[in-house]
């Protein structure tokens, strides 16, 4: 996900020129929100975890006026991204204090005056990416692109003001305009899906950024076919969510890749069909996959071995849909360590192991540059797919997630693998970057 890159490209669309005012006043209370608060939260005390100078731990704080278009949102679970754990368990001096993450989930307590998506009292996922419906990018279909979360920095205006701030005034800011990590959030109404389901909130938070974004990677962009072969690099959280969606599809092969062992048995458990360790492959992993796609026989409507080679490369078949969600590795795990911390070869290999005329997504993060064989990738005809959020389109597919979670088909229990107070969420966002857990979700009393 791309969301911490999205805050660092900096500012302004305009929206946020001109001063804060007051949320307004809600003149009559939604039907479905009995008993709730209304009306203005400002100055309101509120607790979070913030990374501040070289700390990272919980603090006080009270609650500033929001933009107009923003809302208030009581929080009731948020699973910490892998994507934020550099930044938030960094050593070096923070520039400014912040409340970590980029999505969550709760309970919409006030709206500005121009927040037309959700209503007081509504349950809502905040996603990692906006929807807002009327930008350029929004407009030829790919909200995943949104450019109310793709803001630039032309203009050197910050697009997203501090939310908050501590008793002696110093201002806080929810990181990517989001965080999610404290017991009140804000949000623009664009990155708010309101959901009407009795799931539980631990649950819901998953479908905001990590496990959604690995099922979008299936059905919202690259569209995975019955009987398909599938590979998928990673299974963190969102891996896990690539798996289940092969699952869904039917898919004739989903080999996953993984050096963690724990990782590679849930994996089994949600729809793999043959598990790798990297490590123990080493150099024979791309040949090991296109072995395992090779097909029946030799014959040519197979996809055998023996029809030719680029180079040195054996152009056996390769699988038809290929997703890297291992992304770098940002601290050395608890658990077993990628063969490459980069994720450069990664990269490289995701793209190796996809046929030729296949399909390969790029979801993880890697800093480094990462090269391909000219001709190879004019010629060999593989389609690469940007993975920001795995091209979810939050309003439309998250409701049905949302459907598919209720009914067991995507199992987003099994993705949970502990919970935590908000006094405890430095260690989820610890044990995150220790890999040794899929998720921990921070669930507010
Ligand atoms: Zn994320
Ligand atoms: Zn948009």
């Amino acid at each position: 996900m791309l969301k911490t890159g999205a805050a660092a490209l900096g500012a302004g669309t305009g929206i946020l020129n001109g001063p804060p005012v007051l949320e307004a006043q809600r003149t009559q209370a939604p039907a479905q929100a009995p008993g709730l608060i209304t009306g203005t939260q400002t100055g309101r005390s509120f607790r979070g975890l913030v990374r501040h100078g070289s700390t990272l731990d919980v603090q006080e704080m009270r609650l500033r006026p929001i933009d107009p278009r923003q809302v208030v949102i009581r929080s009731m679970a948020v699973a910490p991204c892998y994507t934020i754990v550099r930044g938030a368990l960094s050593t070096n001096p923070a520039p400014r204090a912040e409340v970590p993450n980029h999505c969550g989930f709760g309970v919409v307590l006030a709206v500005g005056p121009m927040v037309k998506r959700v209503q007081v009292g509504d349950r809502v996922i905040v996603a990692g990416t906006s929807q807002c419906g009327q930008c350029y990018q929004c407009l030829q279909g790919r909200p995943d692109y949104c450019q109310f979360t793709f803001f630039s920095n032309e203009q050197g205006v910050e697009p997203f003001p501090p939310f908050a701030q501590f008793p002696d005034g110093t201002p806080v800011y929810a990181q990517a305009g989001i965080g999610g990590m404290s017991e009140l959030m804000t949000a623009f109404e664009e990155y708010c899906v309101p959901v009407f389901t009795d799931l539980p909130a631990a649950q819901l938070t998953l479908l905001g950024d990590q496990l959604s974004s690995g099922f979008a990677a299936g059905h919202a962009d690259m569209h995975f076919q019955p009987g398909c072969d599938v590979v998928v690099f990673g299974a963190g959280p969102v891996g896990l969510g690539v798996v289940q969606a092969g699952r869904v599809t039917g898919a004739g092969q989903v080999i996953v890749i993984d050096p963690i062992k724990y990782r590679r048995e849930l994996a089994m458990k949600l729809g793999a069909t043959t598990t790798l360790d990297p490590v123990a492959e080493g150099d024979g992993l791309v040949e090991r996959v296109r072995e395992l796609c090779r097909g029946p026989n030799d014959r040519r409507f197979a996809g055998g071995v023996t029809w030719g080679r680029a180079g040195n490369a054996v152009m056996g078949r390769g699988a038809d849909f290929v997703v890297e969600a291992a992304g770098l590795q940002a601290f050395p795990p608890k658990a077993e360590a990628q063969p490459d911390p980069t994720n450069v070869k990664t990269v490289q290999q995701a793209w190796d192991c996809t046929r030729m005329g296949g399909h390969v997504m790029l979801m993880g993060l890697t800093l480094q540059p990462v090269s391909f064989p000219g001709t190879s990738l004019a010629l060999l005809g593989r389609t690469i797919h940007p993975g920001q959020q795995g091209g979810l389109h939050v309003m439309r597919d998250i409701p049905r997630y949302v459907k598919l979670v209720e009914k067991g088909i995507i199992d987003a229990q099994s993705v949970i693998s502990k919970r935590y107070t908000l006094d405890e969420s430095r260690q989820a966002v610890q044990d995150t970057a220790d890999r040794t857990i899929i998720t921990g979700v921070i669930e507010f009393a």
